[in-house]
């Protein structure tokens, strides 16, 4: 009787490398082939959705000129507008036929497309880029990398590194800067670095985007993270803390969701924080919810049971009804998360 030897350790690892190439390869081909490419990240596009979409729009533009490409994205902050072709992503959905080939990234799932969801369905091929573990892969080809800091860290493995120029490498590292805090949460790793060191090499100009994109506030965000914190409360014994943003205040200071950047990473490193919350009314009655943990709450977990997700130490979901209530279903399940925590030895 035949009987199949089991692999070595380096066998295994050496099948899954050349599966990998095979993938990469796959990927390549499906750009190669395809004459329309629509490209999307998710709603509320944050740095790394803005910087992979802008990444992969100029790869494919200054390697793949006589392809008709087009990033379909809400609006995204005035701060990023300083990345090559910015100014050509198209916010309004529009009476198009479909695309050869859609690409969606830094989407946990299809729905977090939006309006242009319609768009990927009616592609003739589809892929899907990510890193958060949530997402359970859809499309025709997935990279679902959820060891990855970032979509745009994936994306850097995914290009042939002499095809970057310097505009793709400025919105790759971009998206990578902000997904790990600039190289600081945990996410961070050795192939991190090394992806970022590459693009280094394309002449990226790390400092301004750093503090162009990352640091600088504008007077008013400034005000309104002062709010935020002086308005801030203590739950479960200081093991949690929120702020609530109301649809008033927003109005009031002229800001809208992007304004609010940084305010849920200050209230995390408050000392003695497990898991800080921010909620900033959306509409009236409806709410935005982030949630930032340090070690011992998973915030995905609570994210994922009201409809949203992320990652452990970076949620968010929609929630709607009285901000009071919202808060105590949330605590409930930090309390439970932290008890146990306490619990084990
Ligand atoms: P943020 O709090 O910065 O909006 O989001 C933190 C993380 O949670 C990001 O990775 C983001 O993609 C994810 N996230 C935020 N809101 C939602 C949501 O409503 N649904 C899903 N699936 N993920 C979300
Ligand atoms: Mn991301």
């Amino acid at each position: 009787m035949f009987v199949k030897r089991a692999l070595s350790a380096a066998e295994e690892k050496k099948a899954a490398d050349t599966l990998n190439q095979d993938r990469v390869h796959t990927f390549r081909r499906m750009i190669v082939r395809a004459g329309r490419i629509g490209i999307s990240g998710h709603e509320r596009p944050d740095g790394d959705c803005i910087g992979s979409c802008l990444g992969l729009f100029n790869y494919i533009k200054d390697n793949y000129p006589d392809k008709q490409v087009e990033v379909n994205l809400q609006p995204i902050p005035d701060k990023f507008l300083f990345l090559k072709n910015s100014d050509r992503i198209c916010s309004e959905p529009r009476e198009i036929p479909p695309y050869d080939l859609y690409i969606a990234l830094d989407c946990s799932e299809p729905e977090r497309m939006g309006e242009f969801y319609g768009y990927f369905e009616q592609a003739g091929e589809t892929i899907c880029i990510d890193h958060h573990f949530t997402n359970e892969g859809f499309g025709d080809l997935a990279f679902i990398e959820p060891e990855a800091s970032s979509t745009c860290e994936i994306l850097v493995g995914l290009m042939e590194e002499s095809r970057i120029s310097q505009a793709c490498a400025e919105a790759l590292y971009t998206g990578i800067v902000h997904d790990t805090g600039v190289f600081k949460h945990t996410n961070t790793s050795r192939r991190t670095l090394e992806m970022a060191g590459l693009l280094l090499d394309k002449g990226v100009n790390t400092e301004m985007i750093i503090d162009e994109t990352f640091f600088k506030k504008t007077y008013l965000q400034n005000q309104i993270l002062g709010r935020a914190l002086i308005e801030s409360i203590l739950l479960l014994d200081g093991r949690m803390i929120f702020s609530v943003i109301s649809r008033k205040d927003m109005d009031f200071y002229g800001i809208d969701s992007a304004d609010l950047d940084g305010i849920i990473d200050q209230l995390r490193v408050t000392e003695k924080v497990e898991c800080a919350l921010l909620m900033h009314e959306i509409e009236r009655g409806t709410y935005k919810v982030s949630m930032r943990s340090k070690d011992k709450v998973d915030v995905s977990e609570i994210a994922l049971s009201f409809g949203g997700g992320g990652h452990k130490k970076a949620a968010g979901c929609t929630m709607y009804g009285a901000k009071r209530d919202i808060i105590m279903n949330i605590a409930e399940q930090v309390e439970l998360q932290l008890s146990g925590k306490d619990e084990e030895p």
